[in-house]
């Protein structure tokens, strides 16, 4: 097997998925072996596959039709669609899928996601039992009259945008007359959310939304520094909301209507409070803000939280469901938001549209305005490799000891401090070190990154 050493746990799939860059880390051998192992663990006789909009998309989703084939797993192969619709493929067909998509990452990445025939991304389990069977080489090629059959599907996104808009409120979406700017990042969520939000009556104005996944006007990642188009063409239009999405479109971020960015911990706050009931539970990652605690504290609710990444989340949501536990919403900062009633799935247009359907009642910047008030700064360490890596955060984790407060080390350090708080963690999916502060005023959060980074760079 070239290309993989040694496995150990969650070594190759990190924290939401396995990610590297076309032509160095991730090739066709990688997809190959991955969904090789993935059609053994899955004893499943058919699979689904789609793929974001990187031009490498088509090279790699080839390569896992013709792995999951060579161990005699029938392929439907849907071509470009967000994640969350070959989740729900796999859910609707009760067959497990496989994703082509690096998600936010730039465009010269590409990855790998599993999907289980229930219709949830992989928990960290079963993804530990396809990281062994690749560990050890278990996969068996099947017989040459039993090798699997590969076909195309289209017209799965047009059943999609129906699919999503049979799940949301869309008499309350249309009778607020919205007008919203869309900006997918010219990722697979251009073909599907725009559509949708037409269907649901509001007035649609797209900026970034061709399907060229070499991703020229903007990175995939929506953070607010790249979404300045956004901002200016909904502040030009009049617009009352702009969403943008990730190349998968399983995230979506948003912008009020007099242009400025949302937090993403604002925006899950808001829908938070609308779904929490008292007893309630809400599952959300380390780095969850304050205003979510709070959240949470004013509906009655519990918050369950766990390391950062959607398979930990998605793996606490099923243990928590399993013992009785009622979780309307689950999610992180990031725009990345579960509501397990609908499906246990990070889907950008359906939290787009659920987003949408609190603006009946007020403005964009009304809804959040209670959740604002907290700042948030960050920071990344660049490092070499991976004793690098762990150097710096063993220098992080003495340095957040010594401020003293409280700590939670589940994932990364976190501490918690009289105004706020400090985590340092190392990305899953980058050769980086990640130093994210919250705190009541902007220049407290940026002092707690510039002392954090000062103590710890070498
Ligand atoms: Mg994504």
């Amino acid at each position: 097997m070239p290309r993989i050493q040694h496995i150990g746990v969650m070594e190759l799939f990190g924290s939401s998925g396995v990610r590297g860059i076309v032509g160095a880390s991730m090739g066709p051998e990688l997809v190959v072996t991955i969904a090789k192992a993935a059609g053994t663990v899955w004893d499943a006789d058919r699979a689904v596959i789609g793929r974001d909009t990187r031009p490498s998309g088509q090279m790699l989703a080839a390569a896992a039709a013709s792995g999951l084939a060579s161990v005699g797993v029938d392929v439907v192969d849907v071509g470009v669609t967000p994640t969350p619709n070959v989740v729900r493929l796999a859910e609707a067909w009760a067959i497990p899928g496989l994703i082509i998509t690096a998600s936010h990452n730039p465009a010269r990445f590409n990855g790998v996601k599993l999907v289980g025939a229930a219709g949830r991304e992989l928990s960290v389990d079963a993804l530990e039992r396809v990281e062994a069977c690749i560990d050890h080489d278990t996969a068996r090629p099947a017989d040459h009259a039993a090798v699997g059959q590969i076909t195309t599907r289209t017209g799965v996104n047009e059943a999609y945008i129906a699919a999503v808009r049979q799940a949301v409120d869309a008499e309350a979406i249309a009778a607020a007359e919205l007008h919203v700017v869309i900006d997918p990042g010219d990722g697979a969520g251009s073909l599907t959310t725009p559509q949708l939000f037409r269907s649901l009556g509001c007035e649609v104005t797209t900026v970034n939304a061709t399907t060229d996944g070499t991703f020229p006007a903007r990175p995939p990642e929506p953070v607010p520094q790249h979404l300045t188009l956004l901002q200016e063409t909904v502040r030009a239009a009049g617009a009352d909301l702009g969403i943008a999405h990730d190349g998968d479109a399983d995230r979506a971020v948003f912008v009020d209507e007099a242009g400025h960015p949302i937090a993403g911990e604002a925006s899950l706050a808001a829908l938070a409070a609308a779904e929490l009931d008292a007893g309630a539970t809400m599952v959300a990652a380390i780095d969850s803000s304050q205003r979510l605690v709070d959240v949470v504290d004013e509906a009655g609710a519990r918050l369950e939280l766990t390391p950062i990444g959607a398979s930990h989340l998605i793996t606490a949501i099923e243990r928590l469901q399993a013992g009785g536990a009622q979780i309307p919403i689950a999610g992180e900062g990031n725009g990345g938001v579960f509501f397990p009633p609908y499906r246990v799935v990070r889907d950008g247009a359906y939290t787009a549209a659920r987003f949408a359907a609190l603006l009946a009642e007020a403005s964009a910047s009304a809804v959040v305005a209670p959740h604002q008030g907290y700042h948030t700064a960050r920071a990344n360490i660049t490092v070499g490799d991976d004793r690098e890596r762990a150097r710096i955060q063993a220098r992080a984790d003495r340095y957040l000891r010594r401020r003293g407060g409280a700590i939670t080390d589940i994932d990364g350090t976190r501490v918690d401090l009289e105004e706020g708080w400090i985590l340092v963690r190392p990305s899953g999916t980058e050769p980086l070190v990640r130093i994210v502060a919250e705190a009541a005023s902007a220049a407290t959060a940026t002092a707690y990154v510039e002392e954090t980074e000062q103590a710890v760079v070498p």
